[in-house]
């Protein structure tokens, strides 16, 4: 299966529930190590206040190559396609989990499990003043708590994967004022959902996998230099599924 339509290409399938979305950026992820790399593809927007410049990175290296099939990242094991994910603390990576593993394992202070609720927030107010404060280049983004970064940090996405950049923390007390629904974000195990593409501007509240799961969709429907047709199906089939998941 090619990652992107050509161009003028049939309609790519677009995965509108979460689960179908979270495996499509599973699958994204182990054609381009997409999640497991996430920190190899992060660049900071310039120096930090305290000078650190992603001194932490690790070299991650990319998950092995697999079959066809969902397996379980801490054991191996294979798995249906309903089923949990861990939030890997250090690397900010989504790992897929058996029942037992997420048993043992969602304690450990290594991991968090994913949060469960979805939010649509339509009175939620960014002013493109402010959106202009956290200097993210693209109208589609996820907005963190990390409690490993000590800080809140944004996921962007781009044809070559992931971007993080940690944002200014008095635009993010500011917006956390303007919209006290915010007050509530579980860090590391929920995000806020941003996209500005969209008229009018769409925002919700989801678990971190569901937010990682927009970053493997854009990569896996990136065409040409714009984005192209099937990057705009997909993002509006990914809010869409949001916004049920939300209501339901
Ligand atoms: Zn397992
Ligand atoms: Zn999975």
């Amino acid at each position: 299966m090619s990652p992107v339509d050509g161009e003028g290409g049939p309609p790519q399938a677009v995965p509108s529930d979460g689960k179908a979305a979270i495996e499509a950026a599973g699958a994204a992820r182990r054609r381009a190590g997409l999640v497991g790399g996430l920190r190899r593809f992060a660049t900071a927007p310039g120096p930090k206040p305290d000078g650190r410049q992603n001194a932490q990175a690790p070299a991650v290296a990319g998950p092995p190559p697999r079959g066809e099939g969902e397996t379980c990242d801490l054991c191996g094991t294979s798995l249906p396609p309903d089923h949990r994910h861990l939030l890997q603390l250090e690397e900010r990576r989504i790992d897929c989990s058996c029942e037992p593993c997420w048993a043992m394992r969602s304690g450990d202070t290594e991991y968090r499990p994913v949060g469960t609720r979805t939010a649509w927030l339509p009175d939620f107010e960014l002013s493109g003043e402010r959106w202009a404060s956290f200097a993210i280049p693209i109208g589609l983004t996820f907005f963190m708590r990390s409690s490993t970064a000590k800080t809140v940090v944004a996921l962007y996405p781009s044809p070559a994967g992931a971007t993080e950049s940690e944002l200014d923390m008095g635009s993010w007390d500011a917006l956390v004022a303007d919209n006290p629904v915010l007050e509530g974000l579980d860090t590391d195990s929920e995000g806020l959902v941003v996209n500005r593409l969209s008229d009018p501007h769409q925002y919700a509240i989801a678990p971190i996998d569901q937010c990682y799961a927009l970053v493997g969709l854009v990569k896996s429907s990136w065409e040409g230099i714009s984005g192209g047709t099937g990057l705009e199906r997909a993002i509006a089939g990914y809010f869409d599924g949001l916004r049920q998941r939300a209501a339901a």
